[in-house]
């Protein structure tokens, strides 16, 4: 098997059925996926829509928690990693025009640190990088998007388009693993999404303030959604979440402004914000799937369950999917892959902690982002409870380093 090489495409359609388990979307849920079989000895197929490289440059800032760190150890990745993360030792939570406020220390919870913030791009160059040292197991095939899924009683069958677009082709295989972030379910028979937009998008960048970060995270709850100073660097990375309306006027705001703005929503904390980087924007959404699985098919991370980013929880959740599954296939004998029962284990395992996720960054949405009377100071009890109770302190570090 080869290690990892770009799909040539073939003149005409061609169907090769397979043995071992197909991985649809090389991602970072996808390739710990992939990774965690390796090493389990399991050979696996991963089909990648775009070519080698190309989110390298992504500098969306994700949170991995305590335990997603555990993970890439195990997986020799953090090495790989280690120099570009920065670590989050406090995180400070607190809410405009009100009060209460608490502050979570990783000394305290016996815990090196509460989480890492790395960038999307830099993970997947571990992980590429992880890919090739392995030699082989894994073999990532790039540019061939997966067009169709078609599953039946004994297998799924995957559609792909060649690099060269001049053909499709198929593989057979007992499990199909989709892990495309969401965007080629629609048309799976079996697999129903139930979706509810927040009508919420995130402002994201990179902001340089006057005052050190001193790895501390910030997280800020405001009338008009929850917004987020995670230490990056030298610098933050902000994500800013509120009305698609309000996102638009900040948007448009010329740098200068937008500093002020964010000074004015932020407060004094870290002094003046000095510059902001370029600025993307995501709208948010929850979307999970309803409890209806087809055999030899299975879908994690962002395609599974997609959250608000509050707190930090979706990709990490991903990541405990990728293990969980992984997991269940080693465990499994190659000719039970795919396996109704065998899947229905898979989910059952999962269902609790992704339930739990949801709920919980739902919960903290609507709460910490509600203007009603009464919410108001039911957050600042909260933030005072949090802040006075080692018990609700625990709770939350916990939820937030390993998602227990
Ligand atoms: C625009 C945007 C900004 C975000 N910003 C943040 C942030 O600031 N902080 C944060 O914590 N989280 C953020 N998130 C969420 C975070 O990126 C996800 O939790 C995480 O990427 C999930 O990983 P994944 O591997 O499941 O999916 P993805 O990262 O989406 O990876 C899916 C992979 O599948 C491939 N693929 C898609 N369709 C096909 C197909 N048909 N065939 C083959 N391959 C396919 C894609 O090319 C991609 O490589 C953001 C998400 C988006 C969309």
């Amino acid at each position: 098997m080869h290690d990892k090489y770009v799909y040539t495409g073939k003149p005409t359609n061609l169907k090769q059925t397979l043995t071992h388990p197909v991985v649809i979307g090389g991602g970072p849920v996808g390739l710990v996926l992939a990774l965690s079989l390796q090493q389990s000895g399991v050979p696996v197929t991963v089909l990648e829509a775009q070519q080698p490289g190309a989110m390298y440059g992504d500098g969306r800032a994700l949170a991995l928690s305590y335990g997603t760190r555990q993970v890439l150890e195990q997986l020799g990745v953090w090495h790989q990693l280690e120099s570009t993360v920065t670590a989050i030792e406090t995180i400070h939570v607190s809410q405009q025009k009100g009060f209460g406020r608490a502050l979570l220390k990783a000394g305290e919870h016996q815990l090196p640190a509460l989480g890492y913030v790395v960038s999307y791009g830099a993970l997947m160059q571990a992980l590429d990088a992880r890919i090739t040292e392995t030699k082989s197991g894994i073999e990532v095939c790039y540019q061939v998007p997966v067009q169709q899924l078609q599953v039946d009683a004994i297998a799924a069958e995957v559609t792909f388009q060649t690099a060269t677009a001049a053909s499709s082709e198929i593989l057979v295989t007992p499990l199909a693993v989709i892990a495309d972030g969401g965007r080629s379910l629609e048309a799976i028979p079996g697999l129903i999404r139930e979706t509810k937009h927040y009508g919420h998008d995130a402002l994201v960048g990179l902001v340089q303030s006057e005052l050190p970060h001193r790895n501390m995270a910030y997280e800020r709850f405001t009338p008009y959604g929850p917004m987020a100073l995670l230490p990056n660097g030298e610098q933050f990375s902000l994500v800013w979440t509120g009305e698609q309306a309000y996102i638009d006027q900040i948007a448009a705001l010329d740098d200068d402004a937008f500093l002020q703005a964010l000074h004015q929503a932020f407060g004094d904390r870290v002094g003046k914000f000095l510059q902001i980087g370029k600025r993307g924007r995501f709208p948010l959404k929850l979307s999970k799937l309803e409890q209806t699985f087809p055999a030899h098919c299975v879908v994690i991370g962002n395609a599974a369950q997609t959250m608000h980013p509050v707190a930090g929880q979706g990709f990490n959740v991903g990541i405990r999917d990728a293990m969980a599954l992984a997991k269940n296939i080693a465990s499994t004998t190659a000719a039970e892959w795919g396996a109704a029962h065998r899947l229905t284990e898979y989910h059952q395992s999962r269902a609790r902690d992704t339930s739990r996720g949801l709920l919980f960054t739902d919960f903290l949405v609507n709460v910490f982002s509600n203007d009603l009377i009464g919410v108001g100071l039911l957050r600042g009890a909260g933030l005072g409870a949090l802040s006075l109770l080692p018990v609700a302190r625990r709770f939350l570090v916990n939820k937030m380093s390993y998602g227990s």
